[in-house]
């Protein structure tokens, strides 16, 4: 834990408490983002001197730039063993990059169908929506994905299923998917499946094309800003097929063959794909951090927060009041986070807490991830439809804690320890912060 926490900035902010004290920052947040690394922060200051435009300009710097650039995409399909003809396309996000895919995978047939889940962020459900016939596999009674649910989809819309698009890993409750299996099932189908890395990709080791034995997956996406580099910066791997279509989502320089005013050639992807001026800075700060996340070596890191979730889980089953969302037997595949909720109190009074008596930072509400969360409380159609057409900022949710690579469980002890408090001393901590009124809708 303090190796991989001497790697991260950041980890000795102090803040200032409710009472006027000061104390180390706890940070409980990085499934939202992470503090970037330090070999990230040296990478552009090294770099900084040698910038240019990229596949613009002549001059050594730009000829450098552009070389490192498309480096970036070889450390990215190592690290998720890609295949060697996947397209590997620089975006702004993953939310930039399920858009892009939306819109790549689009006929213009609303017929076809794209089978999303119960259990995704808003990114993997509202781009599918306007462009095809969309249905969700519905989880089992202990909150993973239903394997059964997904054949009889499959079986249901043979012929016409486009894509499986499924979250990695679970932004609410940390679930890791059977992703392959999932892969497996789609495949014999017809149909090709796309993961949602964004939680996964920065917590676990992910193999696209791993032995012959594991089926591999087709489409994945990711953000270097919940993988320890600054925002701005995501990918979209997929297969050239794909990229082929006649024109993309973007349209601008640097996407181009020659254009007249009459007519257009199209560059091949993945430039295509990456219309105006790319975003340089950003991809080697997540080149960086990949590089560092494999030296580090991630299959050590996920073992490292996997116990530290476990740890949290303990400690949070000893606290009265507290409900735990979707923790099985503690057996399930899971990245280190999780969500909460604790009896008496608003979820937004509960954060407002932590921050204010401890220093510590979560996420509060639906995480954008609404349906899954407003299934996960069972809210029924009413109280959604009451919430969604009236101002009212007692709107349900949940607490989420979640952990990165330099988190302590003394940290954990920190956090038990006041919930513990919260929960002997409801009433006071109550009406202490009565004041609390956020709504903790999707930031
Ligand atoms: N998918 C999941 C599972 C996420 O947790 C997030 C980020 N909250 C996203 C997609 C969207 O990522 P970004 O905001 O970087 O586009």
């Amino acid at each position: 834990g303090s190796y991989f926490r001497s790697h991260v900035v950041g980890t000795e902010t102090k803040v200032s408490l409710a009472n006027g004290k000061h104390v180390l920052s706890i940070n409980f947040d990085n499934a939202a983002t992470t503090p970037p690394l330090y070999s990230v922060l040296k990478a552009i200051l090294c770099f900084a001197p040698w910038y240019a435009s990229v596949h613009r300009g002549k001059g050594h710097k730009s000829i450098f730039t552009s070389e490192l650039y498309e480096q970036g995409r070889e450390i990215v399909r190592r690290f998720v063993n890609a295949d060697n003809d996947d397209v590997i396309i620089f975006t702004k996000s993953t939310t930039e990059a399920i858009n892009i895919l939306a819109y790549a995978l689009a006929s213009g047939d609303k017929e076809q169908v794209v089978l999303s889940t119960d259990m995704e962020h808003l990114a993997n459900d509202m781009p599918w929506r306007d462009k095809f016939t969309i249905d969700y596999i519905a989880l089992t009674k202990a909150g993973g994905l239903s394997l059964t649910d997904l054949e009889t989809k499959l079986k249901r819309y043979e012929g016409k299923v486009r894509l499986v698009a499924v979250t990695g890993a679970s932004n609410v409750t940390g679930y890791i998917n059977p992703v392959h299996k999932i892969a497996r099932l789609s495949h014999k189908y017809g149909a090709r499946i796309f993961v949602d890395g964004a939680q996964w990709v920065p917590h676990a080791s992910v193999d696209m094309k791993p032995a012959l034995s594991v089926e591999h997956i087709d489409y994945l996406a990711f953000s270097a800003h919940k993988m320890y580099a600054p925002f701005g910066a995501g990918v979209l791997i997929g297969p050239k097929d794909t990229f082929a279509k006649a024109a993309p989502a973007y349209q601008g320089g640097g996407a181009v063959g020659l254009v007249s005013q009459q007519a257009v050639t199209w560059d091949d992807p993945p430039a295509k794909y990456e219309a105006g001026t790319p975003n340089m800075m950003g991809v080697l700060a997540m080149t960086t951090a990949i590089e560092t996340l494999g030296r580090l070596d991630i299959a050590d890191i996920h073992h490292y927060e996997r116990e530290l979730i476990d740890y949290a889980i303990d400690a949070l089953k000893s606290v009265p009041g507290i409900t735990l969302y979707s923790i099985q037997d503690g057996s399930e595949e899971r990245v280190s986070l999780l969500s909460f909720s604790m009896e008496g109190l608003h979820h937004s009074q509960v954060a407002e807490i932590l921050a204010q008596e401890a220093g510590i930072a979560v996420r509060n509400g639906l995480f954008c991830a609404h349906p899954y969360v407003e299934k996960l409380l069972g809210l029924s159609d009413d109280t959604i439809k009451y919430y969604q057409t009236h101002d009212d900022t007692s709107i349900p949710g949940l607490v989420r804690i979640s952990f990165g690579m330099y988190n302590t469980f003394q940290e954990i002890d920190v956090f038990h320890r006041l919930l513990l408090r919260v929960a002997k001393h409801q009433t006071y901590y109550k009406r202490k912060y009565e004041y609390v009124l956020d709504p903790g809708r999707c930031n």
